[in-house]
């Protein structure tokens, strides 16, 4: 019978993977992102770097690492970003060190950016990269959300709406396309996305030697 060797005794550890959520701001990326981190412990959040204000509430380090435009620039300069992008009029990059080490403690990296970032990094880890794209029911909704999370100024929500059109266009550039009606059943479709995505056979390190061993079993004769 197959012995699970030293080499096998972990047949299903796997490649990490980087899990992208984005969206037009308002259609409930961040709800999910919140729920995806609080029900799933093996993912962990990558913590943007950005030049805009905090938010009422947001905590530096947790939310965003919160910095002026001279030291983005010099992170820009010194290749400290995996991707970096201006949204909003703000500019905002991905933290290379912070990612690769969550990979090497053996997490999933969870990343809420927009397309442009979520380009880069297809660019950079290809099929590593699994891109989610979160769409609203309707406009009407979307910027009755923005109105209701009541974090930005009239200005603001303007704005977020006048960009939905140019982001919703970018749908195709991504995996898989949800639309974020009930949260609970949006929630469920995401948590599927990633359970599959797991079990994924280019994702199993392990799986070579221990398909080998298994065909090496004596009980498996010679047809
Ligand atoms: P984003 O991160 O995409 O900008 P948020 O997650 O902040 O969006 O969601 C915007 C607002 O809409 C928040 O107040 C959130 O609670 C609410 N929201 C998110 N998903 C839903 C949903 N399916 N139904 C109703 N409200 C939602
Ligand atoms: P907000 O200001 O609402 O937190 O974010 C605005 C937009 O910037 C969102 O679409 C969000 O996904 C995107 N974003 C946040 N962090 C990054 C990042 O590190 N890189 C890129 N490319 N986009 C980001």
């Amino acid at each position: 019978m197959a012995q699970a060797n030293n080499d096998l005794d972990k047949p299903l550890e796997r490649r990490g993977l980087l899990f992208v959520l984005s969206s037009p701001s308002g259609a409930g990326k961040s709800t999910l992102a919140r729920k995806l981190l609080a029900a799933h412990n093996a993912i962990s959040l990558s913590v943007s770097v950005t030049t805009r204000p905090p938010r009422p509430g947001e905590v530096d380090g947790e939310d965003y690492h919160f910095v002026d435009t001279p030291t983005f620039k010099r992170m820009v300069a010194d290749g400290e970003f995996l991707e970096w992008a201006h949204v909003f009029g703000h500019r905002y990059g991905t933290p290379r060190a912070a990612v690769e080490a969550m990979l090497e403690n053996g997490k999933d990296v969870l990343f809420d950016i927009d397309w442009q970032g979520t380009q880069q990094l297809f660019q950079e880890a290809g099929s590593d990269v699994v891109r989610v794209f979160i769409l609203p029911p309707s406009i009407a909704e979307l910027e009755r959300r923005l109105r209701a999370r009541g974090t930005d100024s009239d200005e603001v929500i303007e704005d977020r709406m006048a960009r939905a059109r140019a982001e919703i266009g970018h749908w195709d550039g991504y995996d898989y396309v949800l639309v974020n009606d009930d949260i609970d059943a949006c929630f469920a479709k995401v948590e599927d996305i990633l359970s599959a995505e797991r079990l994924k056979r280019m994702r199993q390190k392990g799986l070579i030697g221990f398909a080998r061993e298994l065909m090496k079993d004596p009980q498996i004769r010679p047809s």
